[in-house]
């Protein structure tokens, strides 16, 4: 029995991979599937561009780069992992500068391999841009955005019967081996696979030595709700550096429209109290869409960290995270769009054949919301 701690969608896309391989396998997650970092993420599937706008294709840009159209294809129901029930917010995601020229962009567009991934087009094609205002450029990349909430409900559907609700208390161990886990709902014993996220950190305390170390890098999302509606957005501001200078999705929840804003703002927000944080995306918010005048009617932050393996100056890893010592299997993806990168490199490190299992009895995990309306 392969044992996944933790249902966000490292632990779910795992398991959904082992399902197709017919191999027996559970979810125990302590709260709701998706709940932690998952469904507060902006739900974009990168190709690795972002990290790119130098025109520079690092490491971290190559690996990623199979990602779209490994989504593209479960989405269509091709593949192992079946996700053609999920929603997309939208197909693509926009980058655009408010200045006549995007600076950074002329490194990027000098190279041809990221000339592909980008195609600039025409402002008037999108509701957002199609304005007398707006004097800027605009790009679309051919990446998906998730309607998060429905991918998560894919998964509990996928693994009916298999994702139970209990909080891993301590991981067992038996001449050294990780051999199951105490859980607030009971014992079970197999091959543990930890992708619980920000709480591995402390189970993996528990244990002797040399287990993988673990890094927090936290934001502070601002989240602006309109009191009219503009057309909805996704996707990235340019600045003069070579990150997004703002990441805006659009959601809609009571019949009232709410911006969720990443990137530059939400790095820099970390060092900022709640008042200056809502100061700024109110400011960042009228410049990156000055045109559409959007008025806010209340904005508040949402802090929340980004759990991945430890780095040397505590920078972004790479690409998806796996180790494995002593039987326990330890996996960070760093990214949402980098959970199928995670269970191909999880899946090869099973060696035994699967042999029938009884699942617990315990509760079923309820499907997650998003944590930060
Ligand atoms: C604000 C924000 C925006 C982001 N935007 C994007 C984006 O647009 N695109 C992208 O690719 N990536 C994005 N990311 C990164 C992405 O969200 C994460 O890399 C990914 O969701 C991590 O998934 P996970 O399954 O490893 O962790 P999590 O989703 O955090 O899941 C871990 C789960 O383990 C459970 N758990 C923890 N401890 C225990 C225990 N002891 N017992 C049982 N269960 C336990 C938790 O409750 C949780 O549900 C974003 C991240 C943040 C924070």
């Amino acid at each position: 029995m392969k044992i996944i701690v933790g249902g966000g969608i490292s632990g779910l896309w795992l398991a959904a991979e082992l399902k197709a391989r017919n191999i027996p396998c559970c979810v125990i997650e302590k709260n709701a599937l998706g709940q932690g970092q998952t469904l507060a993420s902006q739900g974009m599937i990168h190709g690795g561009t972002k990290y790119a706008l130098d025109g520079l294709l690092t490491k971290a840009a190559s690996e990623i780069g199979a990602m779209p159209a490994r989504w593209q294809k479960a989405l269509k129901g091709e593949g192992t992992v079946d996700l053609s029930h999920v929603q997309l917010e939208r197909e693509d995601q926009l980058l655009w500068s408010v200045e006549s020229i995007a600076a950074n962009l002329l490194g990027f567009f000098a190279s041809k391999a990221m000339r592909s991934r980008m195609e600039r087009i025409d402002p008037t094609s999108e509701a957002a841009f199609n304005h007398p205002n707006f004097k800027g450029h605009l790009y679309r990349l051919s990446e998906p955005v998730l309607k998060l909430d429905t991918l998560v409900h894919a998964f509990a559907e996928i693994l009916d019967g298999q994702v139970f609700k209990a909080k891993v208390t301590q991981l067992l161990t038996q001449d050294d081996k990780v051999v199951g886990v105490e859980t607030t709902a009971g014992q079970i014993h197999g091959d543990v696979i930890l992708t619980a996220g920000e709480g591995a950190e402390v189970l993996l305390s528990g244990l002797p030595g040399g287990y993988p170390a673990m890094q927090r890098r936290p934001l502070a999302m601002a989240v602006c709700k309109l009191a009219q509606p503009i057309p909805k957005v996704f996707g990235h501001q340019l600045g003069s550096g070579s990150k997004p200078k703002l990441t805006v999705s659009t959601h809609e929840f009571d019949g009232a429209q709410y911006l969720y804003l990443g990137g530059q703002l939400a790095e820099d927000g970390v060092r900022e109290d709640d008042d200056t944080v809502c100061s700024n995306a109110k400011r960042a918010l009228s410049e990156a869409l000055s045109w559409l005048e959007p008025k806010v009617e209340s904005t508040h932050v949402f802090r929340i960290n980004r759990a991945e393996p430890s780095t040397h100056e505590g920078n972004r890893p790479d690409t998806a995270f796996v180790s494995k010592l002593n039987n326990l299997i330890v996996a960070w993806p760093t990214k949402l769009a980098l959970a199928p990168a995670l269970a191909d490199q999880v899946l090869p490190l099973f060696d035994e054949k699967s042999k029938p299992v009884t699942l617990p009895q315990w509760s079923k995990a309820p499907e997650g919301h998003y944590p930060w309306v």
